[in-house]
């Protein structure tokens, strides 16, 4: 499968997958996270709890009682 991305803006320059858009959304699918690009203020965790705390802090403003640890 080819899906070349030159623009590619992820820093992990090691990584395989890199400027392969379909095989980083397969990747980050499989590992509960988000790709770098769709989440590039992810302060080094690009897991979908990190994602979801950052939209909610975003929306809604400081955190609220969510549940899930910090
Ligand atoms: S977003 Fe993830 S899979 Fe894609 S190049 Fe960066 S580290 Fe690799």
């Amino acid at each position: 499968m080819k899906c070349i991305n030159k623009e590619c803006p992820c820093p992990k320059t090691e990584c395989p997958r890199q400027k392969q858009c379909c095989l980083c959304v397969i990747n980050h699918k499989n590992t509960d996270s988000m790709p770098f690009c769709l989440f590039p203020d992810n302060g080094g965790d690009k897991g979908l709890e990190n994602f979801y705390r950052k939209l909610k802090k975003r929306f809604e403003g400081p955190a609220k009682d969510t549940g899930i640890k910090k």
